[in-house]
């Protein structure tokens, strides 16, 4: 069985302060609410800047949250000015990186092979990546919903073995902080083609451990209909992570 995990991704939003405090009341909302942490798994990836604050109170607390980077680089150490290695997000007790996230792609054009190598990276350091993939309005409408996608994570594998633990996203580009969802059963149809990926590169064992979120104007209202799909094990949320009583609601989807 693999357990749903709900993921907040804030991209650039909170600060260090911000965070501690936005950390502290969802811890406080999901306990009070008698939340399975067992059952389905809770993440937030805050800024860098926040992500020793976090930690230090997750780890003083013993809050049942996970956390982890938004980006990491793809190299070891160096002459890399701005960039945050795998080893460091490690020595934060990181368990997951947000890799190849489409804004990333897009803003700041990083390629397929960039994001097979920060895959590698995270991998290297024990951080489970959490591989974004996902087509444009355009893709969709040229190629269908599953190439674009398909494509992307096959180049992002290149450089894992089957020991490896991983997540995937799958966030079409159109979906995102659009407002405009995808439907559970086209999140369901690319999500079971992505699955097919994982099973031909890493085998069929790891395609059925591995974790598919879907991500695109995921919110309170609509979360249900996904996670009632056989291949969507959960959601990359982006806007609606960052209230904690919508997030915490996300979360509590069975309720
Ligand atoms: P929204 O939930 O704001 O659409 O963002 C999705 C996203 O990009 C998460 O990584």
């Amino acid at each position: 069985r693999r357990v749903p995990l709900i993921a907040g991704n804030w991209k650039m939003n909170l600060d260090h302060l911000q965070a501690i405090a936005f950390v502290q009341k969802l811890a406080w909302t999901l306990k009070d609410a008698n939340h399975d942490f067992s059952a389905v798994e809770v993440a937030v990836f805050p800024p860098f800047t926040d992500l020793r604050s976090v930690q230090t109170l997750i780890s003083a607390d013993k809050l049942p949250l996970a956390f982890g980077g938004q980006d990491v680089s793809e190299h070891e150490s160096g002459a890399y000015t701005g960039e945050i290695s795998a080893a460091f997000l490690e020595a934060l007790e990181t368990r997951y990186v947000i890799i190849g996230h489409s804004e990333r792609r897009t803003l700041h054009g990083e390629t397929d092979e960039q994001v097979a190598g920060k895959v590698a990276a995270a991998v290297k350091h024990n951080i489970a990546p959490i591989i974004c993939v996902g087509e444009t309005a355009e893709d969709l409408e040229v190629h269908g919903a599953s190439a674009v996608p398909v494509a992307q994570l096959r180049a992002a594998l290149a450089r894992v073995d089957s020991a490896a633990d991983i997540v995937v996203a799958y966030e079409p580009v159109w979906a995102i902080g659009s407002g405009q969802a995808a439907t559970p059963e086209q999140a369901e149809q690319v999500a079971a083609a992505l699955r097919g990926v994982i099973a031909e590169v890493l085998g069929h064992d790891v395609a059925a451990k591995t974790r598919i979120l879907y991500g695109g104007s995921v919110k309170s209202g609509n979360i249900a209909g996904f996670m009632r799909e056989p291949n969507v094990d959960g959601a990359l949320v982006g806007g609606a992570s960052l209230d904690v009583n919508e997030f915490a609601a996300i979360v509590r989807y069975q309720k």
